[in-house]
C-alpha cells in the first residue's frame, strides 16, 4: 500500500510545478498577453469562426503543442464578434481592464474563499466594503445591502426571488401574482421569473411611448383594474438602460406608483447604472436609488471583465429572508458573524472571489477615468446623433437618452428592412466595427451602442465611413 501510495503522490505532484516550471509557464503566457494588448486597439471586431477539433479534445495524457497559445488565438479567442475591440459597438460592450485581469489572476491563485466570513474575513470584508459602496453610488442608505453575482442575468434572479420571500407568497396564490413589465424589458427578467417558479404568474406589459419609455398612467389605469379583479399586483420591472433604444422608464413616477399601491419596484440598470457618476444625465438616474431591489454590472458600465454584475436591496434583510441558510452543522450560526457572508445573501457557497477585480482598479485609478470614460461615451453618442440627422434618410427610434443610437436607413428604392439587414451583413463581414441589429414595430432598426472604454472618437468617425460604405456597396449591386 505505502508503494503505491508514494507511486500516486509521484504523479499528484506534477499538479504542483516548481517554482522554475511556473516562471517559464507565466512568462510564455505573459508574452502572449502583452502582444493581445499590444494588438487590441487595432483588432477587428468580428471575425469569421473557425476552429480545429482536434486541439479541443481531451485526452488521457497530455496534449497540446508548443504552439498552443496561437492555437488558442487562431481557434476560441479571435472567432466571432470580438467584444475588446474599440469597433465592438454592438449588444451592450463590455471591456476586459488589464488591471481586472490581474485582480483574477492574483485571486485564483490565492484562491480566497470569499463567501464566507469566517473562513476569509480579509475577502469578505473587502467585497462588503464595495457593496457598501456601490450601494452608496447610487444612493441608497446604510440599511442596504448586496452581493456581487456572475452578471445581470443572476442579480435579476436573486432580486425577483427576493421580491418573492419578502412579499411571502404562497404558492397557491402565484397564479393571482401581476408582474408589470414593458415590451422592452430585458428578457433576463422574464427568465429569472420562471426559474424562480413564478411561470404562472401574470405579466402585464404596460405599453411604452415613443421613446421607449414605460406609460405610468397605463401602469397604475392596470394595477386598480387588477385589484378591482381581485388579483395581488406584486411587482415592477422598470429598465434604467433598455438594451435596444438605451431608454430609462420614469423610476421616480413608477416608485410613486409602486408605494402607493405596495409593490415591489426592481430596476434593471445592467446598462445604465454606472451613468449616475455622468452630471448631464443624473437627473434621470438618481431616482433609482427609491427601487426596492437594483442590478448593476459592472462588467459593463465599470468596464471589467465578463463575470461581474451585483444586485442591491434598500434592505439588506430581503436578501438575507430569501437566502440566509443556518442549518449547516459546520457553518456558524447569523449572530456569530461580524460581518455579512455573500453565502447569507445569495444562492451561492463556492465561488471566485470576485471583489477583487471591482476593488483593483477602482484603489488603483480612483473614479476619475471612469467618469471621463463615461461622460465620452455619452457624449460621443450626442455626436454621432448629431452627425447622422444630417440625412434626411437616417431614421432615429428615438432620441438617444445614454449610449445607445438605434436608426434605419430609408434606401431609394426597395424594402428598408431588408436593406438595414444588408448594412448589418456588410458591416459584420467587413469586420473593423460591429453594429447590431433589432426589430422594433416589425422595423428593422441598427444599433451603435458606446461603452467600451477602449472606443473613443476615431472610432465612431470609422463608424460613420463604413455606415456610408455599406449603404454604397448596396447601392452597387
Ligand atoms: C446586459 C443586461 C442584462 C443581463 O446581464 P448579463 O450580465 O449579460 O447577465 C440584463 N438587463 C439589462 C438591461 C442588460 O443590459
Amino acid at each position: 500500500m505505502l508503494s503505491k501510495l508514494k507511486r500516486l503522490e509521484q504523479e499528484a505532484k506534477l499538479l504542483e510545478p516548481n517554482r522554475k516550471t511556473r516562471v517559464s509557464l507565466a512568462q510564455e503566457i505573459e508574452q502572449f498577453i502583452q502582444d493581445f494588448f499590444d494588438e487590441v486597439s487595432n483588432s477587428p471586431a468580428y471575425q469569421a469562426d473557425h476552429y480545429r477539433q482536434s486541439f479541443l479534445s481531451i485526452l488521457e495524457t497530455p496534449s497540446l503543442r508548443s504552439d498552443w497559445l496561437n492555437q488558442l488565438k487562431q481557434y476560441v479567442i479571435n472567432p466571432g464578434v470580438n467584444v475588446t475591440s474599440p469597433g465592438f459597438l454592438g449588444y451592450i460592450p463590455s471591456g476586459g481592464l488589464y488591471i481586472s485581469a490581474l485582480a483574477d489572476y492574483i485571486a485564483a491563485a490565492t484562491n480566497c474563499f470569499a463567501g464566507a466570513y469566517f473562513i476569509s474575513p480579509g475577502a469578505a470584508r473587502l467585497e462588503n466594503t464595495v457593496v457598501a459602496w456601490l450601494c452608496q453610488l447610487i444612493g441608497y442608505e446604510s440599511t442596504a445591502g448586496g452581493t456581487l453575482t456572475s452578471g445581470g442575468s443572476m442579480a435579476n434572479f436573486i432580486a425577483l426571488v427576493a421580491a418573492r420571500e419578502e412579499k411571502d407568497l404562497p404558492a397557491c396564490n402565484f397564479s393571482r401574482c401581476v408582474i408589470y413589465v414593458t415590451s422592452q424589458t430585458h428578457h433576463s427578467n422574464i427568465k429569472g421569473l420562471r426559474i424562480a417558479g413564478l411561470k404562472e404568474a401574470i405579466l402585464r406589459y404596460v405599453p411604452v411611448d415613443n421613446h421607449f419609455k414605460m406609460k405610468t398612467h397605463l401602469l397604475e389605469q392596470m394595477i386598480k383594474k387588477d385589484r378591482r379583479n381581485h388579483l395581488i399586483p406584486w411587482l415592477i420591472i422598470a429598465t434604467l438602460g433598455t438594451t435596444n433604444t438605451g431608454s430609462v422608464d420614469p423610476i421616480k413616477k413608477i416608485s410613486d406608483i409602486a408605494l402607493r399601491y405596495q409593490l415591489w419596484l426592481h430596476v434593471d440598470a445592467a446598462y445604465g447604472g454606472f451613468f449616475i457618476l455622468c452630471p448631464t444625465v443624473r437627473k434621470i438616474i438618481q431616482p433609482m436609488s427609491l427601487a426596492d431591489s437594483i442590478t448593476v454590472d459592472p462588467h459593463k458600465g465599470l468596464f471589467l471583465p465578463y463575470g461581474t454584475g451585483a444586485v442591491l436591496t434598500k434592505k439588506v434583510a430581503s436578501l438575507l429572508t430569501a437566502f440566509y441558510y443556518n442549518e449547516f452543522d459546520y457553518l456558524p450560526n447569523k449572530n456569530d458573524l461580524l460581518q455579512i457572508s455573500s453565502t447569507s445573501v445569495s444562492p451561492e457557497l463556492s465561488r471566485p472571489f470576485r471583489g477583487l477585480r471591482l476593488w483593483l482598479p477602482l484603489k488603483w485609478y480612483g473614479l476619475g477615468p471612469f467618469t471621463a470614460a463615461l461622460n465620452e461615451k455619452l457624449l460621443l453618442t450626442q455626436f454621432l446623433y448629431h452627425q447622422l440627422r444630417k440625412d434626411s434618410r437616417i431614421e432615429f427610434a428615438c432620441k438617444p437618452q445614454l449610449s445607445v443610437l438605434t436608426f434605419r436607413y430609408h434606401p431609394k428604392k426597395g424594402d428598408a428592412n431588408k436593406f438595414n439587414e444588408q448594412i448589418f451583413e456588410k458591416i459584420k463581414a467587413d469586420g473593423q466595427v460591429f453594429f447590431s441589429k433589432t426589430q422594433l414595430d416589425h422595423k428593422t432598426f441598427l444599433r451603435i451602442a458606446t461603452l467600451s472604454f477602449r472606443t473613443h472618437l476615431d472610432t465612431i468617425l470609422l463608424a460613420i465611413d463604413k455606415l456610408y460604405w455599406a449603404i454604397e456597396q448596396i447601392n452597387k449591386t
